[in-house]
């Protein structure tokens, strides 16, 4: 017979498994109250632009974030020309840090950073609670993230060889409509029509029920992050040796992944949060680890992951504002000018 080591109980508020999850919800709660700080400066912003109010309030720039189409097109842009974008240039620096991390920290952005992704993750925790989860088998959750890949597939489209060319591109980034952007993203939802509130409450239904139904199955964003985490060398492991096969770390997994099956987690969905290793009850049974093959590992300090997507995305934001990568060329009277008349230009 095999005796395990038990870890202290993950309930306990002092055990190291406490402190693993506390410091992913800290992390994403973090980012989550930047991005409404981010939101509320950019509707007073906007509210200037529309004439709504007379007061001039700046422009944040991080709310380029939420333009990922313009970024991508800026990317190929920026890596066949080496211009950086002038037009949405935080935007640009956001995507690329999403990708430079998802090649180091897996998917960090989506289990750290993206509002989405915590809100999200609050549902799973909502539908755990009232033990609503369900969890779909392999095959249907195979079959139902096939969307969120075809959606990949239109844009990077746009990006691959034979897709626009620089020239369309430049176009493209200095036309009204992508200027206008992000003040018609914000009037899309403000207030929402009926069949955005529909499909918004369908979303979050199926959140609930689904554990991260929106970025596990849809978003395609995501799924181009997970392409480039597949390269991680950063990984969740499992130790069979030290495992009861008590399959908690599933249960916690907010991306519906069978750790408690493998013995590296290299799945396209892992963000990283290290959820499961904050539910094994077992000591040194789940590690994050660094590298490929089971023979030739170290592991790495749990709160490495955290504390290195907060750095990525504050260094990122500090290198690019001095170096004049974050602030819009574009000035405020010009756009002012233009959302005179988004109406005409957006339809
Ligand atoms: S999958 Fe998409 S929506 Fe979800 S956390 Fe990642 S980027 Fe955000
Ligand atoms: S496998 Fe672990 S680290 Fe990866 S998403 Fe699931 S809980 Fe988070
Ligand atoms: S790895 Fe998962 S199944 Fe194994 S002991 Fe830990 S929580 Fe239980």
């Amino acid at each position: 017979m095999m005796f395990t080591e038990t870890r202290e109980n993950p309930a306990d508020k002092r055990s190291p498994s406490h402190w693993v999850a506390l410091a992913h919800r800290g992390i994403q709660l973090v980012f989550f109250l930047v991005v409404l700080w981010i939101g509320a400066c950019f509707i007073a912003y906007a509210a200037w632009l529309l004439g709504w109010r007379e007061a001039f309030s700046p422009r944040p720039p991080a709310v380029e974030g939420f333009l990922p189409i313009s970024a991508l097109l800026a990317l190929k842009r920026l890596l066949l020309t080496g211009q950086w974008d002038d037009v949405h240039p935080a935007g640009l620096a956001i995507l690329v840090t999403a990708l430079v991390t998802a090649l180091i920290l897996r998917k960090g952005f989506c289990g750290y950073v993206c509002p989405v992704g915590t809100v999200s993750f609050w549902l799973f925790r909502l539908g755990r609670r009232l033990g609503l989860t369900v969890t779909p088998p392999r095959w249907l959750a195979w079959l139902l993230s096939i969307p969120k890949y075809l959606l990949l597939a239109f844009f990077l489209r746009l990006v691959l060889p034979g897709g626009m060319s620089v020239t369309d591109i430049d176009a493209f980034l200095h036309s009204p409509y992508n200027m206008v952007a992000d003040t018609k993203m914000l009037l899309f939802f403000m207030p929402p029509s009926s069949t955005t509130s529909v499909i918004i409450a369908l979303l979050v239904m199926g959140s609930i029920f689904i554990p991260s139904f929106w970025c596990r199955f849809l978003c395609p964003y995501g799924a181009l992050l997970g392409l480039f985490s597949l390269f991680s060398p950063l990984a969740m492991r499992r130790s069979p040796a030290a495992c009861t096969g008590c399959r908690r770390c599933a249960r916690a997994c907010p991306q519906g992944i069978a750790v408690h099956q493998l013995r590296r987690v290299s799945s396209a969905e892992c963000n990283g949060c290290q959820e499961c290793l904050a539910a094994c009850p077992e000591k040194d049974c789940l590690s994050m680890r660094l590298g490929y093959t089971a023979q030739r590992t170290c592991r790495v300090p749990w709160p490495l992951v955290g504390i290195s997507m907060l750095a990525a995305f504050v260094l990122a934001w500090a290198l690019a504002e001095v170096t004049g990568h974050w602030v819009s060329e574009v000035p405020a009277e010009m756009l002012q000018m233009l959302h005179q008349r988004i109406d005409s230009i957006v339809h």
